[in-house]
């Protein structure tokens, strides 16, 4: 995935770091949790103030 210059939408900083969110954090669509595995979720969170700037999930093509 390319690199994005998001910045930060509370204090400005564009230091800001990609973390996964898996496990029990993994996302699955409401029906059919037997018929498509979890998502891993993506975390971009600000490493000045810890706000998470965006979340979303690493495969969204194969969402329902
Ligand atoms: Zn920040």
């Amino acid at each position: 995935m390319e690199e994005q210059q998001d910045r930060c939408p509370h204090c400005g900083s564009d230091d800001l770091k990609r973390y996964k969110q898996t496990g029990y954090g993994q996302v699955y669509p409401m029906k059919g949790i037997l018929r498509i595995g979890g998502q891993t979720l993506i975390h971009l969170i600000c490493r000045r103030c810890g706000t998470v700037v965006r979340s979303y999930v690493e495969h969204p093509e194969t969402l329902e």
